[in-house]
């Protein structure tokens, strides 16, 4: 078998053919800018408010609560630079977890750098948040606490409707990094009080560069981008017309078929964790085994580097991940992986496959009998592997 098999998908998706398809006047012959004021630009305007109701419908939004923006790192880079300096004079404090994408945690970092404190509250080894440190943390200076919707590594998804009540019962806003649950988990951003939400196209079968943050009326932030008066003057920059365009197709989509979806991949998923579990010795399931995405699968396996697995993987045509893209590349053990209280280790032999509705069982066992013959050859060449299972046998 030499065709490739995709297990990637929380990196990235493929553009579905009806979102290239819906996409393509708007580069062909619509290509007008949609800030002009005679017809041909003007009329754009119509279609990318239509997309922009599909979207913000799809949460439970309005749709002037909806800014578009190039993606997920800009959304949560807004959310958080946005609010910090728009909070200032209220406060200083930022909560947010250990387990955030880099485009959160690196925005922390930054604002720490000048002059806000961050505390960043543990998980459990689910990777679910520490409900008490997060209230307990909670102080009159607070103005913003950030928890992701779900984990892009280990896929658990967060008890967000609490976190918000918790925020809001000490009058403090809720931003939430939806990126990996949009399109995959119901999400309605007002009975689960979320005043601010970052999604990303590009992992939900839209294209690359193109996302909103969510922003509740009522909640004001700072200006990110300055410029034109695009996006109700909080974010300007021409309108990427036909990644608008896409990402409203691709959320028509999504909300379509979410259930049917979500109950195909879930099957997948458990099928792949059940071979895992019962074939190769010593790997461990990372992450909440229900409270998770139906995509996701994250493991270990003693005594293997993550880096020779993916490699040895690639070369059997499966595209897979240690921990995440962003992070790959570096040798650092994931800092997920650690905070679920992994040893640095075994931290660093993490294999995450993700699935997708276009992926089939036989890839999946294909994926399977391939990995384990991997985990065994690798194995097989480790002295450590050697000793530990020496000691076993003495036992
Ligand atoms: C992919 C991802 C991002 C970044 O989104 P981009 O559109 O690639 O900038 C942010 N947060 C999470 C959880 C992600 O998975």
């Amino acid at each position: 078998m030499h065709k490739m098999i995709y297990l990637d998908n929380a990196a990235t998706t493929r553009v579905k053919p009806e979102v290239f398809d819906a996409m393509r006047p708007y580069l062909e012959e619509q290509y007008g800018n949609p800030a002009t004021s005679y017809t041909f630009g003007g009329n754009i305007n119509n279609d990318i408010e239509t997309a922009r109701q599909t979207i913000a419908g799809f949460i439970g939004a309005e749709s002037k609560e909806i800014y578009f923006t190039s993606g997920g790192s800009e959304s949560d880079n807004w959310a958080l630079k946005g609010a910090a300096s728009a909070l200032k004079a209220k406060g200083h404090h930022i909560i947010t977890s250990k387990i955030e994408h880099h485009a959160v945690l690196h925005t922390c970092q930054y604002l720490e750098k000048n002059g806000y404190e961050v505390t960043y509250v543990n998980v459990d080894d689910n990777g679910v948040v520490d409900l008490q440190q997060l209230e307990a943390s909670i102080r009159p200076d607070t103005i913003l606490i950030s928890i992701m919707f779900a984990n892009n590594e280990i896929g658990t998804i967060q008890p967000v409707k609490e976190i918000a009540d918790i925020a809001h019962k000490h009058g403090v806003l809720f931003h939430t990094d939806a990126v990996q649950a949009y399109g995959h988990v119901e999400i309605n951003v007002k009975d689960m009080g979320i005043d601010m939400m970052s999604v990303s196209g590009h992992k939900i079968n839209a294209p690359k560069g193109i996302g909103f943050l969510y922003i509740r009326s009522g909640v004001y932030i700072d200006t990110l981008i300055h410029g034109g008066a695009q996006e109700r003057g909080k974010r300007a920059g021409t309108t990427n017309v036909p990644g608008v365009i896409g990402l409203a197709k691709a959320t028509e989509l999504a909300k379509t078929t979410l259930s049917a979806r979500r109950d195909y991949e879930t099957g997948l998923r458990d099928h792949l964790i059940s071979r895992i579990e019962t074939e190769i010795p010593y790997s461990r399931l990372n992450g909440h085994r229900t409270q998770r995405l139906s995509n996701n699968t994250n493991f270990c396996f003693r005594f293997i580097e993550g880096e020779s697995l993916l490699i040895l993987l690639d070369r059997a045509g499966i595209c897979g991940s240690s921990g995440s893209a962003c992070s790959s590349g570096s040798l650092d053990p994931s800092h997920v992986l650690l905070a679920i209280g992994l040893p640095h280790e075994i931290a660093h032999g993490s294999l995450r496959l993700t699935v997708s509705e276009d992926t089939t069982l036989e890839e999946i066992d294909y994926a399977v009998d391939q990995l384990k013959e991997i985990v065994e050859r690798l194995r097989s060449m480790s002295p450590l592997y050697e000793d530990f299972v020496k000691k076993q046998e003495a036992k």
